[in-house]
């Protein structure tokens, strides 16, 4: 142990446990990859104002939550709370919505920074693999990025998980509906802060958890009644096509998330294992969003999936991701001479692609045959002064247990083989 400590609420991702969430990255992504979606990367920080116009100036996110830093040069930043109104302000400055046909469709993968309460599942550093679909208004858009998000929690195994899908309406018939409600809500008892909500956004408060607040929203006003014709319409076709591609969803008109950007569809994959943090996913369409950080109107939609909870979630679903051995093979040296030899057979497997990994630090053999064990190597090379004086080496099939004197100049076309 040193002195120091990982921050309050944040991990480290340690050998092995960190292979299983590079492989669940890789699982959430790859299903983007192999559909039209280019990577994006964007810095870990931006101008505090980028997410306060676009997430929200009155969401938990932004009142609470951000990271905010003054440099020395005096502008104000925040490191990333979410990825979306990133990615959108970089897409827009590259100009990719000018350049080539919309969609411009981007995936993204990395950290994201929230001041939360930490507990199970909520950390202040977190990790999301992410998707935007920029430009495009076509439920077919959102029907894809759900349908993805699905097959993705699917190959890792995943079934214990649930997609709750809601609309959240348009610039035409939300104010009507926010009306409405405000006008429900300011006839309740509710604590101040609540209050202050109600004026701010009225739709967060139906997201309030707390018993005393639910059991007085019974009654009220429900969105689906205020949508407008056209909006109808749209999430009729967005569930029209789930349905087609036989994903199976549940409406939820209280789901309203924690971002103000939110239009039309929005959705959650939440995972029954999880406890009180079950959502791993979620996302929805923000067709205001771009006009909001002064971009032009692109009707856009998009979801993050959130790595650390689809960890927890395999976890909970008891699933163990099969994640084949990152060292094919693993050298031995007895000797000097045989230190030589083998750091040069070596760095020959690694140039012509094989994995392969050597007994540093001169050790025993008994320690370095630990370490080869520990490495999941399938092929042992083992050589000592009697090998190579008679040009050879011990190849030792750590699978089957066989071990032979293969000539040395034959090695790595021998180890080829065998792995083929
Ligand atoms: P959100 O941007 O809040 O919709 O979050 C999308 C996903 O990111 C969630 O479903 C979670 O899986 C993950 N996530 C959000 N906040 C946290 C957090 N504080 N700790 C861990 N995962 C998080």
């Amino acid at each position: 142990m040193s002195t120091f400590k990982a921050p309050k609420g944040t991990y480290d991702l340690t050998p092995p446990d960190s292979a299983k969430y590079l492989a669940v990255r890789e699982a959430l992504s790859a299903p983007l990859k192999n559909s039209g979606y280019g990577y994006i990367e964007t810095p870990g920080f931006e101008d505090v104002a980028l997410f306060s116009r676009g997430v929200g100036e009155s969401t938990d996110i932004v009142s609470k939550e951000m990271y905010t830093l003054t440099t020395k040069g005096g502008s104000e930043l925040a490191l990333r709370p979410e990825g979306t109104a990133s990615v959108l302000r970089a897409a827009l400055e590259a100009n990719l919505h000018k350049l080539g046909n919309l969609p411009v469709k981007l995936w993204y993968s990395g950290s994201y920074y929230r001041y939360e309460r930490p507990q199970k599942g909520r950390y202040r550093h977190f990790s999301q693999v992410g998707a935007e679909a920029i430009g495009a208004e076509d439920p077919a858009l959102d029907a894809e990025l759900i349908i993805l998000a699905d097959q993705a929690y699917r190959t890792l195994g995943l079934q214990n998980f649930r997609i709750l899908l809601n609309s959240l309406g348009d610039k035409e018939c939300r104010p009507i509906y926010r009306d409405a409600l405000q006008e429900f809500l300011r006839e309740l008892d509710l604590d101040d802060d609540t209050r202050r909500r109600i004026d701010l956004n009225p739709l967060r408060v139906l997201d309030d958890k707390r018993p005393e607040v639910q059991k007085q929203l019974v009654g009220a006003p429900v969105l689906r009644d205020y949508l407008c014709d056209a909006c109808k319409a749209y999430h009729e076709e967005v569930r029209d096509l789930l349905t087609a591609a036989g994903v199976v969803y549940e409406d939820d008109e209280k789901l309203v998330r924690g971002l103000d950007y939110y239009t039309r569809t929005t959705f959650e994959f939440v995972h029954d294992g999880l406890g009180s943090q079950s959502a791993v996913g979620g996302g929805g369409r923000y067709d205001g969003l771009s006009e909001m950080i002064g971009g032009p109107a692109l009707p856009s939609v998009g979801w993050a999936l959130g790595v650390d909870r689809t960890v927890l979630a395999l976890e909970a679903e008891g699933i163990e991701l099969e994640l084949p051995s990152s060292t094919s093979v693993f050298a031995v040296p007895l000797g000097e001479e045989a230190r030589r030899v083998l750091f040069a057979k070596v760095t020959e497997l690694r140039r012509v692609g094989v994995a392969a990994d050597f007994a540093f630090g001169g050790r025993g053999l008994k320690g370095a045959m630990k370490s080869a064990n520990r490495s999941g190597a399938r092929f042992t090379v083992v050589a000592g002064e009697r090998d190579l004086a008679e040009g050879v080496v011990q190849l030792k099939d750590m699978e089957s247990g066989e071990q032979q004197a293969v000539a040395l100049d034959a090695l790595v076309a021998e180890v080829r083989q065998k792995l083929a």
